[in-house]
């Protein structure tokens, strides 16, 4: 989209995980983070692999774009299209400029540990595969 960089911490269940969502399926499940985001995860119901980036879910999506846009406002001198914001649904500061999107996550699903990469993540149902190295539980 832009070329900025930005350092995103998204809020994290009170266990520490992050939730993600397929964008095949559908289906949410929760994962440790990891200490490096990876390069790519997968989906532990129906096995679909994809960039890391491409499992957000919508209040992480969200709070991406209240980010990049506050960052571009800053770049144009404070300069803020209203538009933009409602074409990404966001929130407008009393100011004016777009609004921290923030949220809170819950834990949910059933917290299961990955024998073969050691990383935690919570599902929710039958599941075939771990959503960090891909292999099928133990
Ligand atoms: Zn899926
Ligand atoms: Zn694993």
């Amino acid at each position: 989209m832009h070329d900025v960089t930005l350092e995103i911490t998204f809020p994290l269940s009170p266990q520490g995980r992050l939730s993600r969502v397929c964008r095949n399926c559908e289906g949410k499940f929760q994962i440790q983070e990891p200490k490096e985001p990876p390069q790519h995860q997968y989906c532990p119901y129906c096995q679909h692999e994809a960039g890391f980036d491409q499992f957000m879910t919508p209040d992480q999506e969200k709070l991406v774009q209240s980010l990049i846009f506050s960052q571009l406002e800053n770049q144009m001198s404070g300069v803020f299209d209203e538009s933009f914001a409602k074409l990404a649904d966001l929130e407008v500061a009393p100011g004016g400029g777009p609004k921290r999107h923030d949220y809170d996550e819950i834990d949910q699903g059933t917290a299961t540990h990955c024998y073969h990469c050691h990383l935690d993540y919570a599902l929710a149902g039958d599941y075939k595969i771990c959503p960090h190295c891909g292999k099928p539980p133990l």
